[in-house]
């Protein structure tokens, strides 16, 4: 089933053109070969160097239409190559890419290395873009962001223990980390480091530094890529050991660590919220046409069960209200008010929607929505796990009554129009 994308009447043109010149390639060209494009991925092949050859093949061909259409990262400036999209523009785009699963990638949005080449974009010099984000950009180079750590909460920044200290013009680096994503093909990691002490005086968001380490460096040992989700996964636990890498590596300057995370997540949470907006209108798109079609005891449709009505009810009212949220959030973000107590609660409200407009397509289509037929599965698995990375549902609970606290206390109350 084709999505369904109109110009919306309040949108600008620029915008539904973004949707409809990507809406055509996701319907056209993707859709009808998903099942091929990562089949690669898939067990069982008859002849697994074939089917990926030919997957490869495929992506590659469709590479090529979407920088035609002049669709290829939207992420990212002009000059670094990219779209040059305004914020509204990219989170509008993300819901009708995210629509096709693994689709972002085929328009060069590829995590963690998309996220890597913002940082760089904004914090690197042009030494840096030359050395590692051009070869980011053009697919020569891989990367990964290696933040969390196994020994300290990764919902707690300020916790990270990963130290780096300056011996003349070289950064030595110690610490242990883990879900660094991509690590197995990455040639770099852009890795967290403590820079000043819980003593120093400087202020409590400033004693992090982000530093570019080359996988080859000696010391860097990728101990293993994590299981996730009862399979093998490239979300790996590195061990940096006595690592040496020259000072002009770091990112911006020294103690601005903490912020340029921020800076990653902050705008990076809206546009994983319209993703996820985009995979539950497709689970809905599922859900619906399994509803229509299938018959049960008796002979009649599912769609004609008030349990099944129900939960399309329930869907639509779901989306349409995780999709509205984003959209404010955006708006807000865009119009420089300050978005943080928003940002919290989409972070939090979205991936639960997700989370039940797919549990309930899984429903309806019974054992198939289990199988690696359709992209239920894989969106299930992905929806939970949004719950708990990007900032923990408890730690923007927290955000969100401070946030409110601070306000009544200061004599004001809170205002919803704005
Ligand atoms: C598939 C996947 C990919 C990832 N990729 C990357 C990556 O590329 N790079 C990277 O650096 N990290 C990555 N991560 C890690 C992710 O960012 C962290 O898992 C996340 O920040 C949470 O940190 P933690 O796992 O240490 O949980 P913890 O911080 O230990 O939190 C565990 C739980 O404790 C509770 N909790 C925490 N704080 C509070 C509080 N203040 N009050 C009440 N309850 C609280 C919450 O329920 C929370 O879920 C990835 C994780 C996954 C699952």
């Amino acid at each position: 089933m084709p999505m369904n994308v109109k110009p919306v009447p309040t949108l600008d043109d620029s915008i539904n053109e973004i949707r409809l010149g990507t809406a055509e390639i996701i319907n056209k060209d993707i859709l009808p070969v998903e099942g091929k494009l990562w089949a690669a991925q898939a067990n069982g092949a008859n002849d697994q160097n074939k089917t990926a050859a030919e997957a490869k093949e495929l992506r590659a061909q469709i590479q090529e239409k979407v920088k035609k259409a002049g669709l290829w990262a939207p992420h990212l400036p002009k000059e670094f190559g990219g779209m040059g999209l305004t914020f509204m523009q990219h989170a509008f785009m993300n819901e009708v890419l995210a629509y096709s699963p693994g689709a972002a990638s085929l328009f060069g949005v590829v995590a963690p290395n998309s996220g890597n080449q913002k940082i760089l974009v904004q914090y690197g010099t042009p030494e840096q873009h030359e050395k590692w984000l051009k070869p980011l950009t053009e697919g020569t180079m891989q990367s990964g962001f290696s933040m969390t750590e196994p020994d300290n909460a990764g919902s707690d920044p300020r916790s990270i223990q990963t130290r780096a200290v300056l011996e003349g013009d070289e950064w030595v680096i110690n610490g242990h980390k883990w879900f660094t994503s991509n690590g197995h093909a990455a040639d770099f990691f852009i890795v967290m480091c403590r820079t000043a002490d819980d003593s120093d005086p400087s202020g409590n968001n400033d004693k992090m530094t982000q530093i570019i380490v080359p996988k080859n460096a000696p010391g860097v040992k990728v101990v293993r890529g994590v299981p996730v989700w009862g399979r093998e996964s490239s979300h790996c636990e590195i061990i940096y050991d006595n690592v040496r890498v020259p000072r002009e590596n770091q990112l911006g300057r020294t103690g601005s660590g903490h912020q340029a995370a921020q800076d990653r997540l902050g705008a990076g949470r809206v546009y994983h919220c319209m993703n996820s907006v985009g995979s539950m209108w497709r689970a809905f798109d599922l859900m619906v046409e399994r509803a229509m079609s299938r018959e049960v005891h008796g002979g009649e449709k599912l769609e004609e069960k008030q349990f099944i009505q129900g939960f399309i009810a329930d869907s639509y009212i779901d989306i349409q209200a995780a999709r509205l949220m984003t959209i404010h959030t955006a708006e807000k973000m865009e119009s420089g008010a300050d978005p943080r107590t928003d940002i919290s609660a989409l972070k939090i409200f979205v991936p639960e929607m997700y989370h039940r407009v797919v549990d309930r397509a899984i429903q309806v289509w019974g054992a198939a929505g289990v199988s690696g037929d359709l992209p239920l599965a894989g969106m299930y698995l992905g929806a939970r796990t949004l719950r708990l990375a990007d900032g923990p549902d408890e730690v923007h609970r927290i955000l969100i009554a401070k946030n409110v606290l601070r306000r009544y206390h200061a004599g004001e109350t809170w205002d919803f129009g704005n």
